[in-house]
């Protein structure tokens, strides 16, 4: 059944051939007790290992059942050492950690078997050694003829037909050596193949049913000196499986408890680093949101050339007119008609015939006319902004919805904000607003007869549907400060609403409506106009009955309460189809005073700046993330490696009784998984009070809420999960590159380690 014909074997050591077996011809049948006898350093472990598929023959053939083991692939051989072949070593080479009857069930799980069956088959096989009441202990616990029938006991699991013994009873005192060679010449008798190696010709003599001498590699004697105990036996099937996960699981713990403290030592620096990895992960997702809040911006208006603002009247116009109103109060220089000929000049938009003309400019793509109203409920002021058509969204500074209104579709676009404003009394969810009909008042420039009263005037209601409701909480300041009391519509739905409530085309908001001349309004919001407040300058001429009842007073209240602290509300907006030249920027001069894009300096330059800081925060946060996950993953990497070296005798072991590559990987990377994973649900709890407290702490060191609108360690819990998740995935992953190279030991190694 086993044949070698002209098997070679040679080593190259340092250019150097060792030919360590010569053109050896032996055939060995069931049922034969093979003694191997030889000097040391004869050839006879490499003759074995041969026969065990542990070493590769450089020469010659070797055939089992006559199939010739050439054709045979890297799987044939785990098959074939697992199936066909047990182990039996000098020093016995049982798992520490694990107990008898766990040495044994080891060799089992690579069968596939449930783990009942592997309880009866191991204890099974413990009896068969004698060893049945010893199957809890451990091999520190057994004498050496104990642990050495423990072993054959394992060499016989998954009944192979053929036992390699080298030395066997190399380390064993003659009497327990005799009570060996009983089991392995029963074992012989039992049909399976015996070959076995030893110094000791005497027990070679009394106990095996043939004697092979080998030196210098080559075999020098071949005699049967006994009867073999062969019958006819079946053919072998051959069973293929591999080690089954819950065993690879079980082999992992066992390691991790065996070597507790550095597995301990392991999880103690896992858990902080990966409480900061999630930490750090919060913080990291929570800044990315703000770049994308301040993007918009960033992108858009900073470098956006495309957008012009023409105003017919200057802001220093506006200024001075103003002032010169104020002189001509003061000095009682003024009648109905002054103040209706400065109103004229400083409430006057485009007309029809102008904008079409500034429109029909082949540089300009678009006008747009200012699109800002006053909204009041209650007594709660809102400005109501007509949203671009959704072509020219990408124009716009500041808005950054999830959800764009259709050109003219009817309905309101509420900031959370104002929507708490307004369900402040009743309900916490702004959210809740969505769908409801709210009735508003309006209020505008020439649709008001102006008195303070008259904020109730049914004129000035509609009712309306809040089509959607945006949260602008996870905004930065800047952002919220935009978004903040604002109420947003379609330019269409705007115009709807103009043409049934008879409006002109307003380019002013209303400021609050105060009574200029009610003392209580005094100190109450009122209006500024360069620096000062109309309030302030009327009371004192009324008060000292300077200012006559019939000095156009009516029209003095209603300028007042019209002109808005700056003229910006009069620009229009134009979006050009490129830079604009110089020349173009003349023409368009030529129609009022020309502004930049910006809305609103400061804004820009806050973003700039905050856009700048988050990416260098990022920047940091990343770095630290990458040395945090860096440090704990070579830990465990390096505590892995580690192991390869204290294990090499239980990797070779795996190996021998045909434990592929992929099971050893299996194995290590199951360690750095369940080390992982353990500290990983350790961290995820502590990270959860850990953020809050590292939350409190940058709050009271920096205010972060005020100047981001949210603190950047606010709890995100996908961000948590993400964060943890890819960690735990890290460190196992890195159990793969020690678990590697644990599989690419040879199994040799391990032989070798006995001579
Ligand atoms: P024995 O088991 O009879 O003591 P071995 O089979 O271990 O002998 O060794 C036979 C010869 O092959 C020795 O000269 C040994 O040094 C050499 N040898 C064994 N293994 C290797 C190896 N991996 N590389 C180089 N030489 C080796
Ligand atoms: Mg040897």
């Amino acid at each position: 059944m086993l044949e070698l014909k002209k098997l070679d074997k040679t080593y190259k050591l340092k250019k150097k051939k060792v030919h360590a077996v010569k053109s050896v011809d032996l055939t060995f049948k069931r049922g034969e007790f093979v003694s191997i006898l030889g000097l040391s350093g004869s050839g006879k472990t490499t003759l074995v290992s041969l026969i065990g598929g542990l070493e590769e023959p450089s020469g010659g053939q070797l055939l089992i059942d006559g199939i010739d083991t050439c054709t045979f692939k890297q799987k044939d051989w785990t098959d074939y050492r697992k199936n066909t072949i047990g182990f039996v070593f000098q020093d016995f080479n049982l798992i520490t950690h694990l107990t008898a009857i766990d040495n044994v069930k080891i060799a089992l799980s690579l069968s596939g078997y449930s783990e009942v069956k592997k309880n009866t088959e191991a204890m099974a096989l413990l009896e068969k050694v004698g060893m049945a009441e010893y199957a809890q202990h451990f091999p520190a616990e057994l004498s050496g003829g104990q642990q050495q029938r423990i072993a054959i006991a394992r060499a016989l699991a998954n009944s192979p037909e053929i036992i390699l013994a080298d030395e066997p009873t190399g380390a064993l005192d003659p009497d327990t050596s005799v009570q060996i060679m009983t089991l392995l010449q029963d074992l012989a008798k039992q049909d399976h193949l015996v070959i076995m190696v030893t110094h000791n010709k005497y027990l070679a003599q009394d106990y095996s049913s043939r004697i092979v001498k080998i030196d210098k590699g080559v075999i020098i004697s071949d005699e049967n000196i006994k009867e073999a105990y062969n019958k006819e036996f079946p053919p072998v099937v051959m069973k293929k499986s591999s080690l089954q996960f819950t065993s690879a699981l079980k082999v992992a713990f066992n390691n991790l408890k065996i070597r507790r403290k550095s597995s301990i030592f392991a999880l103690m620096s896992l858990i902080p680093s990966m409480i900061l990895v999630i930490l750090l992960g919060n913080f990291i997702v929570n800044l990315l949101g703000y770049e994308k809040d301040i993007s918009p911006i960033y992108n858009r208006i900073i470098n956006d050339e495309t957008v012009q603002y023409l105003s017919p009247m200057s802001d220093h116009d506006f200024e001075w007119d103003v002032k010169n109103m104020i002189t001509n109060i003061q000095k009682k220089r003024i009648n109905e008609e002054s103040v209706k000929a400065l109103e004229q000049k400083l409430f006057t938009p485009y007309d029809d015939e102008t904008l079409k003309n500034i429109e029909s400019l082949d540089f300009v793509e678009a006008v747009f006319p200012p699109n800002y109203y006053d909204v009041t409920i209650e007594d709660e002021h809102f400005i109501l902004v007509g949203l671009l058509p959704e072509a020219y969204q990408a124009y716009q500074y500041d808005f950054n919805f999830d959800y764009y209104p259709k050109d003219d579709e009817e309905g309101l676009i509420f900031s959370s904000d104002a929507a708490n404003v307004l369900l402040g009394k009743y309900n916490d969810n702004p959210m809740a607003l969505e769908g409801q009909s709210i009735t508003f008042n309006m209020t505008s420039y020439n649709s008001i007869p102006f008195h303070y009263e008259t904020q109730a005037s049914n004129k000035n209601q509609f009712t309306t549907e809040v089509i959607k409701v945006f949260d602008p909480e996870s905004k930065t300041t800047l952002m919220s400060n935009y978004y903040k009391g604002y109420i947003y519509a379609s330019s269409g739905y705007i115009n709807t609403l103009k043409n049934q409530f008879d409006l002109e085309d307003i380019s002013l908001i209303l400021y609050e409506l105060v009574d200029v001349l009610d003392p209580r309004a005094a100190g109450s919001k009122y209006l500024p106009i360069g620096g000062k407040n109309l309030t302030d300058l009327l009371l004192p001429l009324r008060t000292k009955n300077l200012l006559q009842e019939d000095m156009a007073l009516f029209s003095i209240r209603k300028f007042a309460a019209e002109v808005p602290s700056s003229n910006f509300m009069m620009r229009y907006q134009i979006i050009t189809k490129g830079p604009l030249t110089e020349t173009q920027k003349e023409i368009l001069t030529a129609y009022g005073t020309l502004y930049p894009s910006q809305f609103d300096e400061f804004a820009i330059y806050s973003a700039k700046e905050t856009g700048k800081f988050i990416d260098k925060i990022l920047l940091y946060a990343k770095i630290t993330i990458g040395v945090i996950i860096a440090l704990p993953s070579i830990l465990v990497a390096l505590i892995l490696y580690i192991s390869i070296i204290l294990r090499t005798k239980e990797i070779g072991v795996l190996k021998s009784i045909g434990a592929k590559a992929k099971d050893i990987i299996t194995i290590f990377t199951c360690e750095s998984g369940m080390l992982a994973i353990t500290s990983g649900i350790v961290a995820l709890m502590l990270s959860f009070p850990a953020l809050n407290y590292a939350k409190e702490i940058l709050e009271k060191q920096y205010h972060l809420t005020y100047y981001l609108g949210s603190n950047p360690l606010d709890t995100n819990v996908p961000a948590i999960l993400g964060s943890m998740i890819s960690i735990v995935l890290i460190i196992t992953f890195l159990g793969l590159l020690p678990g590697r190279k644990a599989s690419k030991l040879h199994p040799r190694v391990l032989l070798r380690n006995i001579n």
